[in-house]
């Protein structure tokens, strides 16, 4: 007998978002008998998401383009809102499913609302408490948790954070983050590099330090202090390797390539694919970052972070030690990184490879909850898993 399937929307827009959301994609590929997929991507970054979605062999059924030049948050807001509306009323999907904290993930959600259908968000309850950084990332976080219906959260401190927002608690389930099913998907023990120039960088078997810049709170003056930290850097540590695959945003751009294109040990690259950079990373000593999947990246590669932010919604590797908040002050980036690189207790004590985000079950936990949630039932789903 065949089942009704459901049909599920999954909604991004950016890189980090096709990462996470790929193992969910190819979970819920696994239950086909159970689930049908409407991919929709608004390409809010095009040509970093193009790659992700190339890695994973993802095919978007809708590719809504929204990107433009000179649009104001509440005019990208409009453009999604009004794009999918209209999808979802030709789709109808039984679920969407957003993730993080962009433009298109509250959007997505409040179009999915206004429609009336079910929305999970996954990576549900990471907050600064602190509604301007990020600027409006956290915001739009905050008011997806109001709309959604089911929250998947990747730790028990995110989980708390939505308690106390009165979230209920049947409705969170702490999956893990699946940046972690990612990773854990793609590693591989040997590995050849894509990217020629990163080959050669290797080769030269010197340290690495992976250094990546691109968040807006930091354009401007502290991404100049933040690259004045950088050349100093690499001056005391001539030793080392600083590879800087550089953000596609034209502001980042001017101030990284202005300021540090002529240092024997700084590496400037266009961004990196990601089976590529996750190797890197593998291969790094340490990262300097302002990013936020890659401190859950590097805390679970035993990779050492000095974070160029002043506030982060992941606590957790804070606490543990990995992660070391430095802000973007060059006098106070340049003492942390100097301390961590150049004395080998420092770095021995940071460099433990730890599971604070995921144990790459995330994407399993989720699918089985929407399995459960459109009541398909443990003996049903054997049955068919028999059959296939
Ligand atoms: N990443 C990548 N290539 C790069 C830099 C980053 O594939 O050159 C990946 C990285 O592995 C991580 C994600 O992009 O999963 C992080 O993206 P970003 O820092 O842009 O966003 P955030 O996590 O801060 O939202």
């Amino acid at each position: 007998m065949e089942i009704a399937r459901k049909k599920i929307a999954v909604i991004f827009a950016t890189r980090p978002d096709a990462i996470k959301l790929a193992p969910v994609i190819q979970e819920l590929q696994k239950h086909d008998r159970f689930f049908s997929l409407c991919i929709i991507t608004t390409a809010q970054h095009r040509e970093l998401l193009d790659d992700v979605l190339s890695v994973f062999s993802i095919a978007p059924k809708y590719d809504l383009n929204v990107m433009g030049l000179r649009q104001t948050p509440s005019t990208l807001a409009v453009n999604i809102l009004e794009k999918l509306d209209y999808v979802l009323a030709m789709e109808q999907p039984d679920m969407v499913i957003v993730q993080g904290d962009t433009a298109t993930t509250f959007a997505a959600s409040l179009a999915a609302f206004h429609r009336k259908i079910p929305i999970a968000h996954v990576e549900a309850g990471l907050r600064t408490n602190d509604k301007m950084q990020p600027f409006p990332e956290e915001t739009y976080r905050r008011l997806t948790t109001h709309v959604a219906d089911l929250h998947f959260s990747s730790t028990p401190t995110a989980t708390k954070a939505l308690l106390k927002e009165g979230i209920s608690k049947r409705s969170i389930v702490c999956s893990g983050n699946t940046v972690i099913d990612a990773l854990l998907k793609t590693i591989q023990p040997i590995y050849q590099f894509r990217t020629g120039p990163l080959n050669e960088v290797i080769g030269q078997n010197k340290k690495i330090v992976t250094v990546t810049t691109h968040r807006k709170e930091n354009l401007g003056e502290p991404m100049l202090r933040i690259c004045s930290a950088l050349k100093e850097i690499s001056v005391l540590h001539p030793e080392i390797n600083f590879v800087f695959p550089v953000h596609l945003n034209p502001a980042v751009r001017e101030t990284v390539f202005g300021m540090l294109h002529d240092l024997p040990n700084i590496i400037l690259m266009e961004p990196l694919n990601y089976p590529d950079f996750i190797h890197l990373i593998a291969k790094s000593y340490a990262v300097i970052t302002d990013s936020g999947g890659l401190q859950e990246e590097a805390s679970a590669l035993g990779k050492p972070v000095l974070l160029l932010r002043n506030v982060t919604e992941r606590l957790e590797a804070i606490k543990y030690g990995t992660v070391k908040l430095v802000g973007t002050e060059t006098k106070n980036i340049v003492s942390a990184a100097h301390r961590l690189l150049g004395t080998g207790k420092v770095y021995r004590s940071k460099a433990t490879a730890i599971h604070l985000y995921g144990d790459g079950k995330a994407s399993e936990r989720i699918v089985g909850t929407l399995l459960k949630y459109f009541g398909f039932s443990k003996q049903r789903i054997k049955e068919f898993a028999t059959h296939l």
